[in-house]
């Protein structure tokens, strides 16, 4: 049987505990009682959690044996914030896809308002990612980094570094990662809904990222973050 993943909020040895809005869900929702089982992710390791108390804003559980977790594929994705609402559908579906990081940054064409913004929308963009990686049984949500400019992205590490670009009329994502398969750590740059500027595709370049393609129709911000995500993690990780 599969049982229903959490994330822990608080793990001392072998008690793990829900609390505030998570606990809410799981009592108000999901009607927790004494003695239910669910997975409860602690870290890198995910154990089978018995409930042992229920209260609004507590569900406390004892932990027991180890279950397997969700590989985690070491995909860095690189993200112009782009209108909220699209960019939480991109956060959710790369987190199901299994990126391990998730960096926005502010790009020359990121509006002003959003970019404004951003700083505060980081908590928001974590809850979704968490949910997002219970849902899909991983054992630990993407780190989501406060936004960043695009000269600070730039020297970010990574065994190969990929710029997304819809100008990129040579050469494909698939080509650039297949080689590189038994690589770890493959960093996406996916630019706003205006795209990256001359500038900064020229920048990302003498970096050394390498730019790429995802086929010669352009793409909206979130799905080419979908897709490429999607590539790099059936290449390079096995899916
Ligand atoms: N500059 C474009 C325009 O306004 O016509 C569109 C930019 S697109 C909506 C947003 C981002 O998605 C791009 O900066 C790029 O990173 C990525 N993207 C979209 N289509 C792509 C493609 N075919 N190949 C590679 N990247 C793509």
């Amino acid at each position: 049987m599969t049982r229903r993943r959490f994330i822990a909020d608080e793990v001392s040895g072998d008690r793990a505990a829900l609390v505030g809005e998570h606990a809410d869900h799981l009592v108000r929702v999901l009607r927790a009682r004494v003695g239910q089982e669910f997975d409860i992710a602690i870290g890198e390791a995910v154990r089978r959690g018995r409930i042992a108390s229920v209260s609004d804003d507590r569900v406390e559980f004892e932990l027991g044996e180890e279950v397997s977790g969700a590989d985690l594929a070491g995909i860095i994705l690189v993200l112009a914030v782009f209108k909220f609402d699209r960019m939480e559908w991109a956060i959710e579906k790369c987190t199901e896809l299994g990126v391990s990081r998730i960096v926005p940054v502010i790009s020359r064409r990121t509006d002003l308002h959003l970019a404004a913004a951003a700083g505060k929308r980081v908590e928001r963009w974590q809850r979704v990612a968490r949910q997002a990686a219970e849902q899909s049984r991983r054992a630990s949500p993407p780190e989501i980094a406060v936004p960043i400019k695009v000269s600070e992205a730039l020297n970010l590490q990574a065994a190969l570094r990929i710029v997304l670009a819809e100008s990129e009329e040579r050469t494909l994502l698939r080509d650039v990662v297949r080689p590189h398969a038994a690589e770890d750590g493959v960093a996406l740059a996916v630019g706003p809904e205006g795209g990256w500027t001359e500038d900064e595709s020229q920048s990302f370049r003498q970096a050394g990222w390498i730019s790429a393609s995802l086929g010669n129709t352009i793409l909206r911000a979130e799905t080419a973050a979908m897709a490429a995500t999607a590539i790099v993690a059936s290449e390079m990780y096995s899916l």
